[in-house]
């Protein structure tokens, strides 16, 4: 099985996804397919012993896609290549407009005159001048449909030939009805006058209706540019060359060219070009387009460094640990695009619509024009009601388009995940944004989540009778092979002191417990309380509590009998952690802390941040049902840790929120990322999700009611009651106004504050 994502080209509508969709689904070997209309990209899963991305393009070009391969070489030069590209098209998108738009004013003025001298406010025109409009106006009716409006005679042409139907058949059916009509009155005048009214056409529908959607189509595709420029600023901060020290010597060579190990020189100034960690000098360090930290971070020998952040002042060597793709920033860049292009469970609803859309809005476009033929004929007579009649077909088909529906949800998507993306918040994809702004309960981890995770050993207590030293040693010993944050506390303070490290034999990890191992030949475990209750010895546990209760939390080296020492690591809260506590109740959504610390210990950190809930002493499978606990509840959950050893809590939350710390990203399982470990970007996430999913509501409201309204307007429904028709030129400009709305309300996010 092989997955590849192909970019589109050719790409107008909703409707056109889901005919690429179900086109590519009928192929052998196709498993998968998803088609965003909003990135124009199709993400295939296929067996490649039976089809080739070649073979998917063939099969859909005869309706007028191509599908083409992605090159994946550099980011970078893919995204300015396919940008340019797209302005091209834009600007001869521009020039058509622009060549239609005197001929559809002109038409304007004529039907205004018309309509002047109808009423008698004008006197009737010179009758060369009629004559003159009566000629001018199938001429330019001529060229707007054929050139300006081809894509909606191609569509026409593929509607006849394969039958398949999108919106450009739609456009294309009623702009072709008006033209045929009117020409075959022009031509036929003198046979058809007994019958209609031959002075009636309707050149000017077919011209204003195809330059009102294609200046639509225009300005929609303009600022459908504009909701994707998150990626295009992220992949500005990708550094194209870096100063390397080869031989001696610093060259400057193309960032591609960095190898793992590189000694990097920073200027002051100048970009981090790949990650690394810092080796010689120090600097502060402007992180915020990468993390939203808005101030700048000291960097020392041994910090990490992340590509695309800026030096400042001083300058430093570093050491490249991750080039190319595995970079933080390329990292980003990925999820970002992934997000982007990904379908929110919201747009199901507008997809199937805009599916079935397209041969309904068909069958009712002819069901009205019969209607007003027979019934119609009967009240008003043949020629008035078959001029009313097309022009309802005409408007039916024109308000119809289901083009604003396929625009409503993944433009206020890409807009949102890009703005995620700038303030440090990395959404997997659309699902979860979706899923957020619904969470009532959020779930903590102490460590790394509302404490730094950078314990430090401030006090050890020894109950044994051997030197301290000796004891540090035996549990410097077992904690330099465990990767939990307490452990770092040990190992860093036995570096700094001297303790000596001794051999361990058959170390293991005991989950929310602790760590053991053998040291010349006697077996040793550290851990907590739970630990040395399970190997039942026997301790007074009160003699911990003066400690704890100060927010500490012990290591209980044992041996097989008794406890040796107590060493104490005390875990500092987080800048703004009670800021976020705080952030996250005033959105209504209770906190609870979960962590297998001790009680005392986790309870003084809780009150220091304002966590109301702590539930302490817990075993990573208990974390995971506490979380189904809330869930049972009627909670929608969402848990923020650090992955080390609450996978499946975090998996069985509603939303999984990793935090990432320095380089390292992204616990893939998790839905959000919050980037440089910053509790506080949590209530920012769920308002970016409320903002996102408002927009998104928003917008479907907006391109329903158009149709939902405009239809039956359109179709003449209130005629007998009130008087009212949709004229065809409306039609086509409220047509193109509800897609170019839907699309400006999203970029409107844009300026929101999260
Ligand atoms: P949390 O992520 O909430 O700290 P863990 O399950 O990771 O929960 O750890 C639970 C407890 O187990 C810790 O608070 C600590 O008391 C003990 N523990 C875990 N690993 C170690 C270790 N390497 N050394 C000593 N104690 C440990
Ligand atoms: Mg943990």
């Amino acid at each position: 099985m092989q997955h590849i994502t192909l970019t589109v080209t050719g790409m107008h509508c909703a409707s056109c996804s889901s005919i690429i969709e179900r086109t590519l689904k009928k192929q052998k070997g196709i498993e998968k397919v998803e088609v965003n209309n909003a990135t124009e990209r199709a993400s295939v899963s296929y067996d490649e012993r039976h089809i080739s991305p070649t073979e998917m393009s063939k099969s859909v070009e005869p309706l007028g896609y191509t599908l083409h391969a992605e090159v994946e070489k550099n980011a970078a030069i893919t995204v300015n290549h396919q940008k340019e590209e797209k302005l091209r098209e834009l600007k001869s998108q521009w020039l058509l407009v622009l060549s239609a738009l005197p001929l559809a004013a002109f038409s304007f003025l004529v039907m205004g005159i018309d309509v002047l001298v109808q009423f008698h406010f004008l006197p009737a025109l010179p009758h060369t001048a009629t004559e003159v409009v009566h000629h001018l106006l199938p001429l330019m009716a001529t060229y707007v449909l054929f050139v300006v409006g081809k894509p909606y005679l191609l569509g026409v042409y593929r509607f006849f030939r394969y039958g398949k139907a999108n919106m450009d058949t739609l456009i294309g059916i009623g702009t072709v009805a008006a033209y045929l009509y009117s020409f075959t009155v022009s031509a036929f005048a003198e046979p058809l006058s007994a019958y209609l009214n031959v002075e009636h056409t309707y050149y000017d529908v077919t011209i204003v209706v195809i330059t009102f959607i294609a200046l639509g189509k225009y300005l929609e595709a303009r600022a459908k540019l504009k909701t994707g420029d998150a990626i295009e600023k992220l992949l500005t901060l990708q550094a194209k060359t870096a100063l390397v020290v080869r031989n001696g010597n610093e060259v400057e060579i193309p960032v591609e060219q960095v190898v793992h190990g590189d000694k990097i020189v920073v200027k002051p100034g100048s970009r981090i070009p790949v990650d690394g960690e810092v080796v010689e000098g120090s600097s502060f360090i402007d992180e915020a387009m990468i993390t939203g930290e808005p101030m700048p971070v000291e960097k020392k020998v041994g910090d990490a460094v992340v590509a695309g952040t800026v030096n400042t002042d001083g300058s430093l060597v570093f050491k490249a640990t991750k080039v190319g793709s595995e970079t933080l920033l390329a990292h980003i860049i990925k999820m970002v695009e992934d997000a982007q292009g990904s379908k929110a469970p919201i747009q199901a609803l507008a997809d199937k619509i805009s599916a079935i859309f397209v041969p309904i809005v068909l069958v009712l476009a002819f069901f009205s024009l019969t209607v007003w033929l027979s019934v119609g004929t009967s009240y008003l007579g043949f020629s008035v009601a078959l001029s009313l009649g097309l022009a309802s077909f005409v408007g039916i088909l024109v308000i119809a388009c289901p083009c604003a529906l396929g625009l409503a949800t993944p433009t206020a998507i890409i807009v949102g995940v890009g703005k995620g993306a700038s303030a440090g918040i990395l959404v997997k994809d659309a699902a979860t944004l979706e899923k957020l702004y619904k969470v009532t309960a959020v779930v903590v981890d102490k460590t790394g989540t509302i404490t730094k995770g950078k314990p430090e050993l401030v006090d050890v207590t020894n109950h044994s009778s051997l030197p301290n030293e000796d004891v540090l040693s035996v549990l410097l010993s077992l904690e330099q092979k465990s990767e939990h944050p307490i452990a770092h506390a040990i190992t860093s303070y036995a570096k700094e002191h001297g303790i000596p490290k001794k051999e361990v034999a058959g170390f293991e990890n005991m989950k929310g417990r602790g760590v053991t191992g053998t040291i010349g030949g006697a077996t040793y475990y550290a851990g907590n309380e739970r630990l040395v209750q399970e190997l039942g010895i026997l301790f007074d546990t009160s003699l911990l509590t003066s400690e704890t209760k100060k927010g500490r939390t012990p290591i209980i080296l044992t041996d097989k009998t008794h406890v040796l020492a107590v060493a104490y690591v005390a875990d500092a809260v987080k800048d703004g952690a009670k800021e976020a506590i705080s952030a996250l109740h005033a959105l209504g959504v209770s906190v609870t802390m979960l962590t297998g610390d001790d009680k005392n210990t986790a309870e003084h950190i809780a009150r220091e941040v304002g966590i109301d809930t702590v539930i302490a002493q817990v075993l990573p499978e208990e974390k995971l049902k506490a979380v189904k606990e809330l869930q049972s509840k009627g909670h929608v959950v969402a848990m923020a840790g650090d992955g080390v050893n609450d996978a499946p809590a975090l998996a069985q939350a509603d939303v999984g929120i990793a935090m990432a710390t320095g380089t390292d990203v992204a616990i893939e399982s998790a839905g959000i990322t919050l980037l440089h470990g910053d509790i506080s970007k949590l209530a920012k996430a769920i308002k970016l999700s409320k903002m996102t999913m408002r927009g998104i509501k928003q917008n479907l409201f907006w391109a329903f009611i158009y149709n939902l309204v405009g239809i039956p307007l359109a179709g003449g429904l209130f005629y007998p009651f009130f008087g009212w028709t949709l004229s065809p030129v409306f039609a086509g400009a409220a047509m193109a106004f509800s897609s170019v709305s839907v699309v400006g309300n999203s970029l409107r996010l844009k300026t929101k504050k999260l």
